[in-house]
């Protein structure tokens, strides 16, 4: 399982794709996005669609889930 990059907003979790610094709501998506990310180089669509956010710089070090 590809661990997930999580965010903490005041009392919410996210979770984050360490490639391209999307926010998701829910760790399976986030997880979904990474596994694309790390594949394909890009986004898709498909999956960024759903983000609620996005980390100004990806790769950012943010505490580890
Ligand atoms: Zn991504």
């Amino acid at each position: 399982m590809i661990p997930t990059l999580e965010v903490v907003l005041g009392s919410s979790r996210y979770y984050a794709c360490e490639v391209c610094g999307m926010i998701y709501a829910d760790s399976d998506t986030a997880r979904s996005c990474e596994s694309w990310c790390s594949a394909h180089g890009s986004c898709n669509m498909e999956i960024t669609k759903r983000a609620i956010g996005k980390i100004r710089r990806a790769g950012l070090r943010l505490k580890r889930s």
